[in-house]
């Protein structure tokens, strides 16, 4: 898929954000994404910039990629600890038994945008997401 997949996910979040926050249009978007998603941010950045020309309220904004760690809880000493590495075992204790905790997410985590006034005037407003901003993607 994946970037480009990805990215119609965040453009469709992005616009449900803005019509749930009452926001006219976009200025930036705060994505979070598990690094176990392998997603290469320059790439994501290309899809996003073709996919919102089509969209008035996203034209002039800027899509920001935070990559998060992948994290995992060790049953055997019941430590957390950040893997760098794609091999999965307890940095602390060297066990295997271990359940990945982090690495697998992707939200809208920020949207900034622009809330037209009453009197014609724009105010500036930033919203952050909830929970119902998830991007919904078929990967795993
Ligand atoms: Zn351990």
């Amino acid at each position: 898929m994946h970037e480009g997949a990805i990215a119609a996910a965040i453009v469709q979040g992005a616009l449900e954000a803005l019509e749930r926050e009452g926001l006219s249009s976009a200025r930036s978007l705060t994505v979070l994404i598990g690094r176990l998603h392998s997603v290469v941010p320059d790439v994501l950045q290309d899809h996003y910039r073709l996919l919102k020309r089509e969209q008035p309220a996203l034209r002039r904004s800027r899509l920001l990629v935070e990559i998060a760690p992948v994290r995992i809880a060790c049953r055997a000493c019941l430590r957390e600890a950040v893997i760098e590495r794609p091999e999965f075992a307890c940095p602390a204790c060297g066990s295997t038994q271990i359940d990945v905790i982090g690495g697998r997410e992707m939200h809208l985590k920020e949207i900034l945008g622009v809330r037209p006034t009453a009197d014609g005037g724009r105010q500036k407003k930033k919203a952050k997401s909830n929970s119902k901003s998830q991007i919904n993607s078929s990967s795993k």
